[in-house]
Formats: C-alpha cells, sequence, structure tokens
C-alpha cells in the first residue's frame, strides 16, 4: 500500500505528523521477513487503521482475503 493512501500528509498548518502506535502485532513485515509491524489506529492524519513496518516505512492493510477489516473499533 501507499502510506500516502493511508496518512494524510496534507496538514494545512504544517503540523509534523504525529503518529500513535498501539503496540506490535503479531504479523510480520514481507518484506523484512522478521520484523514485526506496528498497528496504528485510525486517528487525526490517519484514514483507517492498517499495520506500519517501522523498518520499510511500509503500510498494510488489515484485512482478511476476503475484505473483511481485521481490525474494528
Ligand atoms: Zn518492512
Amino acid at each position: 500500500m501507499n502510506p500516502k493512501s493511508v496518512v494524510d500528509h496534507l496538514d494545512p498548518e504544517g503540523a509534523p505528523v504525529d503518529l500513535t502506535t498501539f503496540g506490535t502485532v503479531r504479523e510480520t513485515c514481507p518484506k523484512c521477513q522478521n520484523h514485526h509491524l506496528n498497528l496504528i489506529l485510525r486517528q487525526t492524519n490517519v484514514r483507517f487503521a492498517h499495520l506500519f513496518c517501522t523498518e520499510c516505512a511500509s503500510c498494510f492493510d488489515a484485512r482478511y482475503p476476503d475484505g473483511a477489516p481485521a481490525l474494528t473499533i
């Protein structure tokens, strides 16, 4: 996933994007192999909950293969 499609960087006031993570999850990054992903829930600059790899800065959709959201709030 493109991080820009998930996180809104276009803050009109130019404030730095402040991400709040909710800990690491069991899933690991497909690119980094054994780096665990961080759970990012929906917040000010985040359009929907997703999983984020701090190692390669990749975002991953938190959905099951059938399209159902894996994260419900
Ligand atoms: Zn990664």
